[in-house]
């Protein structure tokens, strides 16, 4: 009896902020909402100390009278939404109505406020919740939000702030995010009285991007075609293949202008770029989702970092396609790189220009006669639809695995299996260090490794062929019965004809239970039971585009591997061009199936820099 009491506004507030307010990011990820919800077009953010003296925010948004003024710092006092069912219809950042008292509960606040039309505006000053005065100011219209001394009457918390320059960069962070989010909001950030950066409103997002981090960064880059499916939209840019980072930490998704991090988008991301990217990695992306307020519930956690989509099947789906479809366009890119003309040579050629060079005269590389051409290119390079593959069939200890076709030399001139009316115009310079093929496009210098360009190669052609076949399933003597936690059961269940796309002959067997009746030929078959949970992991990311090969790509990507020729191995310069001709007509020619890269184009921009004839 008598042992419960109501808490003290204030002691609720500070509860309140424990959440709201972690460090000072997120005031400033908080302050900056408020002024972009205010339709400010440009916003000012200075911090001292890393933000535990000093953050104030100011914007020329729509300000606010007394009243509201006032009203602004009771807590769940909002001006965004009115009843339970305007949370399902969010269209603004904020909606809680907390971050200002919260903030306004753990620092020595001070909010000038004015609306456009007013001559004058309000000041209230707070310490530690408690108004301390109201009065009038002569502020320009709009908004500025200080807070000083952030968790001054919170001991506890304060000793959790860490070095000025980790939280000045945290800040800094919050800062870049939203200004990615708007482009069309001018940012400045003061860290310490010196500008930071100054980024002016800009209509297009590639501008923003390039202001806040560079050009270079922006030719890293590939735009996404925009495009709508129902009422969801997506646009913005992704690195291009093989470009990555090893933590998701450049990895920028925004859900109706919200930078957020979820689940089912990296899913959809990773998915995307499969074989793209080296395992480990991450892509960089400035990614926005557009959809209708009420398929994403964005009050699910206090700082708003998380949303949940209703559909998240079909946002994975989504993003994963918009994501191949980039990787895969920019094939046209380089392609356009290998068509235009080169340049004209005056003296006679110390290259040999591939185009016009006879498959039997004089090989670039006298030595490469001494060896016949190598079995294995043939084989993957001519193959014959009927031929029977079986690829390593799960134990890795088994011999090289069975060509496709055994017909020994390179068949044909490369004339003939190069249509004319598409060969690429390149000129082979010569190879370095017995690996990397040195060519000369239309825009300069092109590298490629001949390993990694064959890989991809065989990869793309081998799974082509296997797709076609269809994925050998065999059939278990015995059935396992496999008891499966609650969460991947129900993902087993609603994935049952995709797995069985992929060799997987599994049903329910009652509740929490499956029956296996048979694997694909290739996997692992001495612990089917482990291998199924593992498999669980690994197709969380599946969607419709997802090749019914992908739990043998490991081995396909393996057997490629061994099979490719390899640093040291010298070719013919007919192997050279066809070598190339091959890679440029595959879907992603410019990474290997591990997501090194196969190609690196170094322009004659970046040649004229390096000799100091351009800056
Ligand atoms: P929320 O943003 O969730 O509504 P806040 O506590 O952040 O809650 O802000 C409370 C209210 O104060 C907002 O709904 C808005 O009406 C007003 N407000 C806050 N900051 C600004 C600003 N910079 N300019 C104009 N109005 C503001
Ligand atoms: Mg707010």
């Amino acid at each position: 009896m008598g042992r419960i009491f109501l808490l003290p506004d204030e002691v609720a507030s500070q509860v309140a902020a424990g959440e709201v307010v972690e460090r000072p990011a997120s005031v400033v990820k908080e302050l900056i909402e408020n002024s972009i919800d205010a339709d400010a077009s440009r916003i000012e953010v200075a911090i001292a100390r890393g933000g535990a003296s000093l953050i104030r925010v100011v914007d020329n948004g729509a300000g606010m009278d007394r009243d509201d003024a006032l009203l602004s710092l009771e807590r769940h006092a909002t001006s965004k939404i009115r009843t339970g069912q305007d949370l399902a219809q969010i269209r603004t950042l904020g909606f809680r109505g907390e971050a200002l008292p919260s903030i306004a509960s753990v620092s020595r606040f001070r909010i000038a406020t004015r609306l456009s039309d007013s001559v004058e505006g309000t000041e209230i000053v707070v310490n530690g919740g408690k108004i301390d005065s109201v009065k009038a100011s002569g502020e320009a219209p709009g908004t500025l939000v200080e807070a000083k001394s952030l968790f001054f009457n919170l001991p506890a918390r304060r000793k959790f702030l860490r070095s000025e320059n980790t939280e000045a960069s945290h800040v800094q962070h919050q800062l870049f995010l939203q200004a990615i989010g708007h482009p069309n909001v001018g940012f400045v950030f003061v860290r310490d009285q010196s500008v930071i950066f100054q980024a002016p409103p800009s209509a297009h997002l590639a501008d923003r991007i390039r202001d806040l981090r560079g050009q270079q960064a922006l030719e890293q880059l590939l735009e996404i075609d925009p495009f709508m499916s129902g009422t969801v939209s997506i646009r913005g840019f992704i690195g291009k293949a093989g470009i990555s980072r090893s933590t998701r930490a450049d990895q920028t998704v925004f859900v109706n202008g919200r930078p957020i991090e979820n689940l089912t988008v990296q899913h959809g991301l990773r998915e995307g770029y499969h074989t793209a990217l080296m395992k480990g990695q991450y892509a960089l992306t400035f990614l926005f989702i557009e959809m209708e307020p009420a398929d994403v519930d964005v009050n699910v956690h206090p700082a708003k970092r998380e949303v949940r989509f209703r559909d998240p099947d079909h946002i994975r789906e989504l993003i994963a396609n918009a994501v191949r479809r980039t990787l895969q366009a920019d094939r046209v890119r380089w392609t356009q790189a290998f068509q235009g003309p080169l340049p004209s040579q005056s003296s006679p050629p110390a290259a040999i220009a591939v185009k016009v060079f006879p498959p039997e005269s004089r090989p670039l590389f006298p030595l490469a006669e001494q060896y016949a051409l190598r079995k294995d290119w043939s084989e993957f390079s001519s193959p014959s639809p009927s031929s029977e593959i079986s690829i390593g069939s799960g134990s890795e200890q088994s011999a090289a695995p069975r060509p496709i076709s055994s017909d020994g030399e390179l068949t044909g001139p490369v004339e003939a299996s190069v249509p004319k009316a598409q060969s690429e115009s390149f000129r082979i310079l010569g190879v370095l260090g017995r690996l990397y093929i040195l060519m000369e496009n239309e825009e300069g210098l092109v590298l490629v490794d001949q390993h990694a360009a064959h890989e991809r190669i065989l990869f793309e052609r081998l799974r082509a062929q296997l797709e076609q076949a269809g994925v050998p399933c065999q059939r278990l003597l015995i059935p396992i019965v496999l008891p499966v936690p609650p969460k991947d059961f129900d993902w087993l269940l609603l994935h049952v004809a995709a797995l069985q796309k992929m060799g997987f002959l599994i049903e329910p067997f009652g509740e929490g239970t499956l029956k296996i009746d048979g694997i694909p030929q290739f996997f692992r078959a001495d612990d089917p039971a482990a291998a199924v949970r593992q498999l669980v992991d690994e197709l969380r990311s599946i969607t419709q585009g997802t090749s019914r090969l992908r739990l043998g790509e490991d081995v396909i990507a393996k057997t490629v591997c061994r099979h490719a020729i390899k640093a040291n191995d010298e070719l013919r310069a007919v192997e050279i061009d066809q070598l190339i001709h091959d890679l440029l007509a595959c879907d992603l020619p410019y990474c290997c199936p591990h997501g090194r890269p196969t190609m690196i184009q170094i322009g004659y921009h970046e040649l004229e820099k390096k000799f100091g004839r351009k800056v």
